[in-house]
């Protein structure tokens, strides 16, 4: 019988569970360990709550996570209440799917002035995550200024452009739709240090903000390079592009129509971010050009007003003492997966925070055939049985599939009309609601 924990319970490590049962049938039990007494890591609190159909992915893992050799353990902290060491010594591999759930510092000074979070914070406050639910952002002045042109950028921008009807459908948390009831957001600036042919939008993403309510996009056609230029692009962004360049010439109606804008600043690199009584005013920017594709400042700089600041320019994966981390590259030092003996990564704590959910699939089963390429059919190890006494001896109080389920109807129960859940943002209720 092989061993296997896995660290994380987002789409990495369900895919990883899934290779496992493939692989090796019965002749493996697999323990997926969470943080959170939740499963689902970036499904639950990264994927936006207006993108429903990305999130139905979570049907795939559950199949995985009932069957007969797979157990999920929630509310575990490996690193805190269990160490990797004690892992390593009760399984025959673990592997560490941890993801990458802190924000890529803002280092600009003011970066910690009130009002101005980075993206995992904010991202986290509207999909509920226990540690940012009651971050409380301040939503009542005009100007909202969004680092970054990557996807993330646009959820962000997006979930504060939207109207309560757009939100229909959707399992946004009722503190953030409170929040955003009374919002007085005019102007949304999404701030890219680098031009259109470098961004990090999706087409599919991107186009949702043309289809807004009550808000339009707009681009400075004066940002946009010949059309011709557009040729060497992959196709992919090329779509993306020519988006923009729809956004650059909105009808005058319909600009006036909607009361919301979100502007495009390209070739605008964050320099400063400017306080009044502690909270931010406003931030200053320095024009960039490109050389050989990177940003350099021009020494030309201009004053944003900004009441709220998002900054989404990446994340990192977190430490774990005793693992090797590359701090350049913000996740752990590894060698296609392999860290140290009897101990791999995989998705985002393996390559950073780049593609698609489906990039996990590949990254998943890549990383059981590396296993079992190493490890023997048996070890002997004490697996499950071995964490089941450590569990108890420690008095850790351990959140199953089962108990999930029911947290899940709870949740399911308690949703507002035309909503698929109203999610529980704090661990002790989750926890009470699985019952006795
Ligand atoms: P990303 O795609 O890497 O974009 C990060 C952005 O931040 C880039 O525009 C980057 O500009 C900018 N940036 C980095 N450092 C900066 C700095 N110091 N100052 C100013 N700008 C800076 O990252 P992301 O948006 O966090 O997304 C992470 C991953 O999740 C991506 O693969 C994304 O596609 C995926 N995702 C997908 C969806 C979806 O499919 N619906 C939704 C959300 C996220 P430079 O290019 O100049 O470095």
């Amino acid at each position: 019988m092989r061993h296997i924990a896995i660290v994380g319970s987002g789409p990495a490590g369900y895919y990883t569970a899934e290779a496992a049962v493939k692989k090796w049938g019965d002749d493996a039990r697999i323990d997926i360990f969470d943080k959170l007494p939740v499963p689902f890591g970036l499904i639950r609190t990264g994927v936006a709550p207006d993108h429903q159909s990305i999130k139905a992915v979570a049907r795939r893992y559950e199949k995985t996570a009932i069957g007969q050799s797979v157990r999920f353990i929630g509310n575990v902290d490996v690193g805190g209440s269990v160490s990797i060491e004690e892992l390593g010594s009760l399984y025959d591999a673990v592997i560490l799917a941890t993801g990458a759930p802190q924000d890529r510092p803002l280092e600009i000074p003011g970066a910690r002035t009130g009002n101005v979070f980075g993206s995992a914070a904010f991202v986290g406050w509207y999909n509920g995550h226990p540690e940012f639910a009651g971050m409380d952002p301040v939503l009542s002045g005009k100007h909202a200024v969004v680092i970054g042109m990557g996807n993330v950028a646009l959820d962000v921008a997006r979930i504060l452009a939207k109207t309560e009807a757009e939100f229909a459908g959707s399992d946004i948390v009722a503190h953030a739709l409170e929040a955003l009831r009374g919002s007085a957001i005019e102007k949304i600036t999404i701030l890219g240090r680098r031009g259109p042919h470098q961004i990090m939008m999706t087409p599919k993403e991107l186009g949702e903000l043309g289809t807004l309510d009550r808000a339009a996009p707009q681009v400075d056609p004066a940002d946009l390079p010949p059309v011709a230029d557009d040729a060497v692009l992959e196709p992919g962004v090329r779509k993306s592009v020519t988006l923009l360049r729809e956004f650059a010439q909105p009808a005058a109606a319909d600009r006036n129509a909607k009361p919301v804008s979100i502007e495009f600043d390209f070739f605008a690199s964050p320099r400063a971010i400017t306080a009044t009584n502690g909270w931010v005013s406003a931030i200053e920017v320095e024009r960039t050009r490109l050389e050989t594709g990177r940003a350099v400042g021009t020494g030309e700089t201009y004053n944003l007003p900004a009441d709220l600041v998002v900054s989404c320019i990446g994340y990192r994966t977190s430490a774990i003492e005793g693992v090797p981390f590359d701090q350049r590259a913000g996740h752990f030092a590894n060698d296609e997966g392999r860290i140290l003996p009897g101990l791999y990564c995989v998705g985002w704590a393996k390559r950073g925070p780049s593609g698609t959910i489906g990039t996990n699939r590949p990254d998943g089963y890549g990383v059981i055939d590396t296993v079992d390429e190493d490890i023997a059919a048996s070890s002997g190890k004490a697996g499950r049985a071995g964490f089941d006494e450590l569990a108890q001896e420690r008095g850790i109080e351990i959140v199953t599939f089962r108990d999930w389920q029911k947290i899940e109807e709870a949740e399911i129960a308690a949703a507002r009309e035309g909503a698929p859940r109203e999610k529980f943002v704090d661990i002790e209720s989750m926890i009470a609601a699985r019952g006795a």
